[in-house]
């Protein structure tokens, strides 16, 4: 079956390939089956980057649901409530369910009957770790390193190959003083631009902003770009003059600190930034990049792949 993708000029057949042999569509716009060639180079990238983690780290694999009150206390209603997904589900009593289900079968709408659960889906793999964070008391003076995962979601519908509603991020969060956090974030925007350059890729780091909702969140927006607070690693996938973000640098300031009591011995507040790997876009280009023929891929960035 065909899947229907937005692309523009030379890039249209490739795109075309791409979504034919990796993906299957699953009905809804952004979500697809993955087949075993993209899952394998999903899972070598992974091992890749598990390669770079930092050996204090510690390791965490989130479900992709998280805690609604907490994501409500992260800020993250506030920023980006146009994204953010909650599970609903039919409460009630047996009688109640019930009558949700025979009016569906009358024609109604079963869905008229859900209420929220105490669940979201989780909007970023680095969401859940705070409130982990603040739960070992105060942070040491070497600061505090995580590896994080998780399948996340965000309302996005598109065609798009690269913008899924569905998709794996990869996380390193630091956790300190602001000295830790920049150098920490330095090092990674250096170090991405290498990993890149290992895997063929073409990439080029560039200051960014998240889309914060509504007319307010322009003004947050541009505060972000300001502060330099968000990074982004950029690789062409539909063309060169519109790459991509593949991967991002962040610097919350002591945003998550505040938000969950994590503090220094001294009481203040301590900073946090995050490096997140956007698993599903890095695997879609390097097929772009490389092409669908594994064996055709250059013997360099198989190696590194080890694939
Ligand atoms: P951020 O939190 O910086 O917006 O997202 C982190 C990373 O997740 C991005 O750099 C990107 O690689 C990945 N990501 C964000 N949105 C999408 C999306 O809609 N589709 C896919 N495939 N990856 C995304
Ligand atoms: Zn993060």
């Amino acid at each position: 079956m065909n899947i229907a993708i937005n692309v523009g000029g030379d890039s249209e057949n490739t795109m075309s390939a791409i979504a034919n042999d990796l993906f299957r569509p699953m009905d809804v716009k952004g979500v697809y089956a993955r087949t075993a060639k993209y899952e394998k180079i999903i899972e070598a990238l992974g091992a890749l980057v598990s390669r770079h983690r930092d050996p204090d780290a510690e390791i965490y694999r989130f479900p992709p649901v998280m805690s609604r009150r907490q994501v409500e206390k992260s800020g993250y209603l506030l920023s980006f409530p146009h994204l953010l997904g909650c599970v609903c589900c039919l409460h009630g009593s047996e009688d109640e369910i019930r009558q949700a289900l025979d009016c569906s079968a009358d024609g109604g709408d079963w869905t008229d009957w859900l209420s929220a659960a105490d669940l979201v889906l989780s909007p970023a793999a680095c969401y859940p770790i705070y409130p982990v964070a603040a739960e070992k008391g105060p942070v040491p003076a070497e600061g505090l390193h995580f590896d994080v995962a998780a399948d996340c979601f965000r309302r996005e519908p598109s065609n798009d190959l690269d913008r899924l509603q569905s998709f794996r991020m990869r996380e390193f969060v630091r956790i300190g003083s602001p000295e830790q956090i920049m150098e920490f974030r330095e090092g990674w925007m250096a170090r991405a631009l290498a990993l890149a350059e290992s895997l063929g890729l073409p990439a080029r780091l560039d200051l960014a902003n998240d889309p914060f909702f509504g007319r307010g969140g322009q003004l947050m927006a541009a505060s972000q770009v300001q502060q330099s607070l968000k990074f982004e690693l950029l690789i062409p996938i539909h063309s060169a003059e519109r790459p991509t973000a593949c991967m991002s640098f962040n610097y919350h300031l002591d945003h998550f600190g505040d938000a969950w009591g994590i503090r220094h011995p001294t009481g203040k507040s301590a900073h946090s930034g995050c490096v997140a790997f956007g698993m599903d876009r890095l695997a879609v280009a390097l097929f772009r990049t490389h092409g669908l023929t594994l064996e055709d891929w250059p013997e360099g960035v198989r190696k590194v792949l080890g694939i």
